[in-house]
């Protein structure tokens, strides 16, 4: 099971919501990551997650903590199984921990209902897919606008903001093209556009450069690394390729359910830091 398999069934954006009350909920500004006291964008205290599968419990993370903090940019790597989804699928508050706590955004999830989860999520987090879920027949532009339906804005605000999002990830030239007629490259940066449009506190990207060339999958790492030092988001990239990971200042690695480390001095960025191999 992947991330992306479990964001299906919502619209192909950064946790748009159909059909879902909108309890009001405190929006909080994205904070320079160079702010002294750096709040949590996630966090997850000693979780624990179990399937049940025909009857048998399947332990897929067993203890896991980590906290996320804006302006951070991390890499979980691992071997297939190690439960680096099921993490992904918790930090993005599409699950929920079977124990331990899951802390968005500086709210306790358990106590939220559904409704309030997904409000939250749409507020608080973008997510970015390996094969970018872009709408084939609509241009960038509208592909950015699509999650700001969600958040009431009038139709020319919707623009201006999805117009300075694709400006922001390079492709303010790019406007009006459909993904058929634009690179993977560019089709990943309108995806996170489309993440980033709402302003999210928390950048979720699940094997981002798994569709494309080793050039256009550095100069996305790069991307991120852009707004993370800009914009003071928070990114958490899930990926297999070690050239990929090196690129985040963080690497935690998930082994059979459990982290093997959980680095937090950001001034190991030069070093290997839980590197595999
Ligand atoms: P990874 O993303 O590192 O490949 P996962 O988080 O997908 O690992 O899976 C961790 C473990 O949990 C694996 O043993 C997997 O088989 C199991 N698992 C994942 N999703 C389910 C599910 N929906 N039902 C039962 N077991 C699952």
């Amino acid at each position: 099971m992947t991330a992306e398999a479990g964001a299906e069934g919502r619209s192909a954006s950064s946790g748009g919501q159909t059909g879902v009350a909108r309890p009001k909920l405190s929006r909080r500004r994205p904070t320079p990551a160079s702010d002294a006291v750096r709040e949590a964008a996630v966090e997850v205290v000693d979780v624990t997650r179990e399937y049940q599968l025909d009857g048998v419990s399947v332990p897929a993370l067993r203890g896991v903590s980590l906290r996320v903090e804006r302006g951070d940019y991390i890499a979980i790597i691992g071997p297939s199984g190690s439960g680096k989804s099921t993490l992904m699928h918790l930090l993005g508050g599409l699950d929920r921990p079977t124990t331990g706590r899951l802390v968005l955004n500086g709210t306790e999830v358990s106590a939220l209902s559904a409704a309030e989860l997904a409000t939250l999520r749409n507020e608080v987090i973008g997510f970015v897919f390996q094969s970018f879920h872009l709408l084939t027949r609509t241009t960038a532009r509208d592909n950015v606008a699509l999650p700001l339906i969600y958040r009431g804005l009038s139709r020319g605000d919707r623009r201006r903001r999805a117009e300075a999002a694709l400006t922001a990830v390079g492709l303010g030239h790019r406007l009006g093209h459909r993904p058929g007629q634009l690179s993977g490259g560019e089709q990943q940066r309108v995806a996170i556009a489309r993440a980033l449009v709402g302003e999210p506190a928390l950048l979720l990207a699940d094997e981002p450069t798994g569709n494309l060339d080793t050039a256009s999958g550095v100069e996305i790492m790069a991307l991120l690394d852009g707004l993370v030092r800009d914009r003071g988001v928070a990114v958490v990239v899930v990926t297999h390729d070690p050239e990929v990971a090196a690129m985040a200042r963080r690497r935690v690695r998930m082994r059979d359910g459990l982290m093997e480390t959980t680095p937090t001095d950001h001034s190991l960025r030069s070093r290997s830091v839980g590197d595999p191999g």
